[in-house]
């Protein structure tokens, strides 16, 4: 269960961005608090990790139902602390994880089931190679503020089906909606000490770093992601980072205007923009720019800014007054080099403190920091090309690679140049929907971070392979042994195997280990 502390000068506060109410306030842990968590994590983790798949799948099942049942009270928990309106807590928040359930359900005895490591070369034949996919221990997992039950979730739940014990470290912002998934998987039946939650700010995530865990999964800003990677390094500990994005969307000559402003306007806007793979930048060819432009303005401006718990709101807060000072700069600094503010462009201070105006930019360079550094907030800045070929060259031109999007009639086209894209998910025809493919990895490339989360390959993170290796000629020396045989036989045997023709000549004839044998020694 959380360990919430009774010491300690340093503070967070869980804070409602649409109003400032304080939810609650918290001290942060102390470094031996955190510790203790993962001191006891590493106890709990062999029984945990020796419960049969089955039985750990089990409370899995019941935790789904369970947030299923409880699906207003957390949504209503994740609104009122990261501010989105309720129904993208249900829909990118608990139905994320509800479906992260349904596939690990599916998918945990395949992937944990060992699988054998057929050899090709004539020397290994007579070895079994198996795989092993082990726990690595006590998995620490470090979250954000944006979602702040979908990530932390989707993350635990991987690390605790493949037999891990997971002590996480919410966002200072947002660690109520934590809480929940602690209570959740508490009330599920999780064995004491498998899930912790650390509360705390940036230095209790570094004592996490440090306290020992066997891998991390971080999921936050560039910034602390380097500084996390270089206290990781110097302790060769493994880690996953999930970091920011600048994803492109590119709108081809023959797409539909209609169908890709929509996606434009819901993929810049979702979550007040406060998106990892939020559209950030727009590309339209020149032929349907105007029209793109004037419809994603229409749309924008029709979007319902307020208050997340309110029903029919569509766009709720920033984050933090932080957040929409960048926000401001950026618009400014493209203002300022020629952009066109199309709609938007103001902090809503009638709404409440931390709202900012549905924004559509025309007309913006690369040279404006709207397109180059991530905003994270509800702007769509837009520009044009005239070939398929410089769309390409601008969304690659860029220190991030999270993901993208094309946007064309012509599905097949718009696979060609995904393939083109330096990011680690492409999508045709849609933005940011692919968090939701419980299947699909997530990841980025470049400063988007390092390793998957989610599907198989986010599986593959929460796990140890070691590989097993069983000789099947146990009463026999082996021709690579002292003894070595004289240099041509060793040459022949090479040839036997690698030298064009010669192998299809001798396949099936000889014995590879009878080319090599002479006494061992
Ligand atoms: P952040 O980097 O400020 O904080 C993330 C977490 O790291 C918080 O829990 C924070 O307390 C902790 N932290 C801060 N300093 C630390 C330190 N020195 N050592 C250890 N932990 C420390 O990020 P944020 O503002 O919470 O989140 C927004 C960022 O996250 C954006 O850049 C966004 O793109 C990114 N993000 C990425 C993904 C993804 O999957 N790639 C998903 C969501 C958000």
């Amino acid at each position: 269960m959380p360990i919430e502390t009774p010491i300690g000068a340093r503070r967070v506060v869980s804070t409602n961005p649409a109003t400032g109410e304080v939810l609650r306030e918290f001290e942060c842990a102390s470094d031996p608090e955190v510790q203790e968590a993962v001191t006891r994590a590493r106890i709990v983790q062999p029984n945990w990790h020796e419960t049969p798949l089955r039985r750990r799948l089990a409370i899995i099942q019941i935790f789904q139902r369970l947030l299923n049942e409880r699906k207003q009270q957390v949504a209503r928990v994740i609104t009122s602390e990261s501010g989105k309106p309720v129904v993208e807590a249900l829909l990118t928040e608990i139905l994320i994880v509800l479906d992260a359930c349904r596939f690990l359900l599916e998918e945990s005895h395949r992937f944990l089931r060992e699988s054998t490591v057929p050899h090709g070369s004539l020397a290994t034949k007579a070895k079994r190679g198996r795989l092993i996919r082990d726990p690595y221990g006590v998995i620490g997992i470090i979250s954000p503020w944006n979602y702040p039950f979908s990530i932390p979730a989707t993350e635990t739940l991987a690390g605790l089906v493949t037999g891990n014990a997971v002590v996480l470290k919410p966002s200072e912002l947002t660690p109520l909606s934590s809480l929940e998934l602690a209570s959740l998987l508490h009330d599920a039946g999780l064995p004491e000490g498998v899930f912790q939650v650390v509360v705390g700010d940036g230095p209790t995530g570094a004592a996490l770093v440090e306290s020992g865990i066997d891998k991390l999964v971080f999921t936050g800003s560039v910034a602390t992601g380097r500084r996390i990677a270089q206290s990781a390094a110097a302790r060769l500990l493994p880690v996953v980072l999930e970091l920011g994005g600048k994803d492109p969307m590119i709108v081809l000559d023959d797409a539909d205007v209609d169908v890709a402003s929509s996606g434009a306007v819901w993929g810049a806007f979702v979550n007040a923009g406060q998106t990892c793979l939020s559209v950030e930048r727009c590309y339209v060819h020149r032929r349907i720019y105007d029209r793109f432009v004037s419809a994603c303005a229409e749309k924008a401006k029709r979007l319902r800014v307020g208050n997340g718990l309110n029903e029919g709101t569509d766009v709720g807060p920033m984050i933090h007054e932080r957040q929409l000072r960048t926000v401001e700069q950026h618009v400014d600094d493209a203002r300022s080099h020629g952009a066109r503010v199309v709609t938007g462009g103001e902090h809503l201070t009638s709404v409440g403190p931390n709202f900012y105006a549905p924004t559509v930019l025309a007309d913006v360079t690369h040279e404006m920091r709207i397109m180059r550094d991530e905003t994270f907030g509800p702007v769509l800045p837009i520009r044009s090309f005239d070939s398929d070929a410089e769309a390409v060259r601008l969304a690659n031109d860029s220190e991030y690679g999270l993901a993208a999007s094309l946007w064309t009639r012509d599905r097949a086209r718009g696979e060609k140049i995904a393939r083109q894209i330096n990011a680690g998910t492409v999508m045709v025809n849609d933005a940011v929907s692919c968090f939701a493919i419980s299947e699909a990895p997530h990841g980025g490339v470049k400063a988007s971070g390092i390793g998957r989360t989610h599907g198989r390959l986010g599986l593959e993170e929460m796990v140890r392979v070691k590989y097993l290796d069983s000789d099947l000629t146990p009463g026999m020396k082996k021709p690579w042994w002292y003894g070595y045989g004289p240099i041509k036989a060793v040459e022949g045997f090479l040839d036997f195997q690698f030298a064009r023709g010669l192998m299809q000549r001798l396949k099936g004839g000889m014995s590879s280990i009878t080319l090599l044998t002479r006494k061992k020694l």
